[in-house]
C-alpha cells in the first residue's frame, strides 16, 4: 500500500482510468471528484471507437473484457466508399503483438462509464459526484483542496482530468495554451446496426464526411463531420432539418439512414471539435494534467479517449517508479508527448483534407501510420 493520496479532478474516461491505474496498479489512496450529479450525467454523446491500443490500455486496468463483452469487436478497421457506395479503399487492421484484441471495439459511452466506474469502486477509489474544487493551495508538503461541498482536504498530488474546459489547467499551463476550435463539428445519432456496419464505414459526400460505427450487436451510430463556424452550429429544433439538408445527395447507406432511420424526434448530438497539444511540462509542482485537459483530440482517429487512458497508466507507472514526484511527472510527459502530438497533428491534417484544404493528402495512409505507431508499447 502506497501511503500517498491523490485527488483526480474529473470522472470522465481519462479520470476514471487514471484513478483505477493509480489505485489498483500503484496502490495510491485515490479520490475522484466529478462535477456532474452521477455517472450518466457526465456522459456526452453516443458511442465510442476503441482501437486496439485502447483495448490494451483497458486490459491493463482490468476493463477490456467487459468492454469486449458489451461492445462490438470488428475484425477490420474499416473501409471508405463514395456517395453511391462504391468501395474506394479498405482501411487495414493493426495488430498488437502477442495480443488478440479486435481491430476496433465499438461501445456506447454510457456502458463504458458504467464499466470504468464499477471497476474504480471495486478497487477502492472514492468517487464523489456533484463536486468540484473551489481552490487548490500548494505548499511544501501537499495540496489543500477546498471542495465545493464545503470540505477542505489535503492530498499529496492532484491530477487534472477535467477535459477540454479544464479549470485545473489554469494552475499548470500558460494562459495562451487553450484548445482552439478547428472549424468542424460532428453530428452523431444512434441507429440499428445494419449487417453492412461490421467495421467503421466512411462515406465522404457533399455535406461532409459521413460514417457509421458498430457499437453493439444490434446498435451502431451514424456521424457526419461538417465544416462550420463555431457560432453557426445548429441548435435545438434547427438540428434535425440542418442534418437532413446536409445529407442531400448521399446514396447508399447514408441515403438509407436519412430516408429510413433519421426522424425529427431522434436524439441527435452535435459537438464542436477542438484541438490542443501542450508542450512540456504537463505539471506545475504537485499538480499534473492528463487527457483532453492537456492534449485535446478531435474525433478523426477515434483516439482521444485511448490517449487519456494510456496517460493514466503511464502516470501510475512513473509515480511507482520514482519517489520524487517531479521526476515522475517529467518521465510521464516524456513518454507521452510525441505519441499524443502525432495523434493531435494527424487529426488536424485529416480535418484540413476533409475541408478541401489539403488536396492529394492520403487520409488512410495517415491513419495507418498512426495506428501502427500506437500499436507499439506506450
Ligand atoms: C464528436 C467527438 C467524438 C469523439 N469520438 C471519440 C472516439 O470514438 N474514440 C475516442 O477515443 N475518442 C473520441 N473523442 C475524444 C474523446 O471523447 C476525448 O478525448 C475523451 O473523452 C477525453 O477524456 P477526458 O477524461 O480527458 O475528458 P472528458 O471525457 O471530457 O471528461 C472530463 C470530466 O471532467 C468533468 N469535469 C469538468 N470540469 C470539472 C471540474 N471543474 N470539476 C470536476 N469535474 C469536472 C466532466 O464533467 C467530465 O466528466 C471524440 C470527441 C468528440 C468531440
Amino acid at each position: 500500500m502506497n501511503e500517498r493520496s491523490i485527488l483526480v479532478v474529473g470522472g470522465g474516461i481519462g479520470g476514471l482510468a487514471t484513478a483505477i491505474a493509480l489505485r489498483a496498479n500503484a496502490g495510491f489512496d485515490v479520490t475522484v471528484i466529478e462535477k456532474q450529479a452521477d455517472l450518466h450525467s457526465s456522459v456526452w454523446g453516443v458511442g465510442i471507437i476503441q482501437p486496439a491500443n485502447a483495448m490494451r490500455a483497458l486490459d491493463a486496468i482490468g476493463c477490456a473484457e467487459a468492454c469486449m463483452a458489451d461492445g462490438y469487436g470488428a475484425s477490420e478497421w474499416g473501409s471508405m466508399h463514395d456517395v453511391d457506395g462504391n468501395k474506394i479503399r479498405d482501411m487495414k487492421a493493426t495488430k498488437i503483438a502477442g495480443a488478440d484484441y479486435p481491430a476496433m471495439n465499438g461501445i456506447t459511452r454510457p456502458r463504458l462509464h458504467e464499466i470504468l466506474t464499477a471497476r474504480a469502486i471495486e478497487v477502492g477509489v472514492e468517487v464523489v459526484y456533484s463536486t468540484t474544487f473551489v481552490s487548490l493551495e500548494e505548499d511544501e508538503h501537499g495540496v489543500t483542496v477546498q471542495a465545493s461541498d464545503g470540505r477542505e482536504r489535503r492530498f499529496d498530488l492532484v491530477v487534472g482530468a477535467d477535459g477540454v474546459r479544464s479549470l485545473v489547467r489554469e494552475h499548470v499551463l500558460d494562459a495562451e495554451l487553450r484548445p482552439h476550435y478547428i472549424g468542424q463539428s460532428a453530428f452523431r445519432v444512434n441507429m440499428p446496426r445494419l449487417p453492412e456496419i461490421d467495421r467503421i464505414l466512411l462515406q465522404p459526400g457533399p455535406g461532409g464526411m459521413a460514417g457509421f460505427v458498430p457499437i453493439g450487436k444490434d446498435l451502431a451510430y451514424f456521424f457526419l463531420n461538417i465544416e462550420c463556424e463555431r457560432d453557426q452550429r445548429p441548435k435545438g429544433d434547427a438540428i434535425y432539418p440542418a442534418l437532413v439538408e446536409k445529407l442531400e445527395g448521399f446514396g447508399w447507406l447514408t441515403g438509407r439512414f436519412r430516408d429510413e432511420f433519421l426522424t425529427a424526434d431522434a436524439d441527435i448530438v452535435i459537438r464542436p471539435e477542438e484541438s490542443l497539444i501542450s508542450p512540456a511540462p504537463w505539471h506545475r509542482g504537485r499538480v499534473v494534467l492528463i487527457g483532453d485537459a492537456v492534449h485535446t483530440v478531435t474525433p478523426h482517429l477515434g483516439q482521444g479517449a485511448a490517449q487519456a487512458i494510456e496517460d493514466g497508466i503511464v502516470l501510475a507507472e512513473e509515480l511507482q517508479r520514482h519517489d520524487d514526484f517531479e521526476a515522475a511527472f517529467d518521465a510521464y510527459t516524456a513518454r507521452r508527448y510525441e505519441r499524443c502530438k502525432l495523434v493531435v497533428d494527424t487529426c488536424l491534417a485529416i480535418a484540413e483534407w476533409e475541408k478541401g484544404q489539403k488536396p492529394g493528402f492520403d487520409n488512410i495512409a495517415a491513419t495507418n501510420l498512426v495506428l501502427d505507431t500506437l500499436a507499439q508499447p506506450y
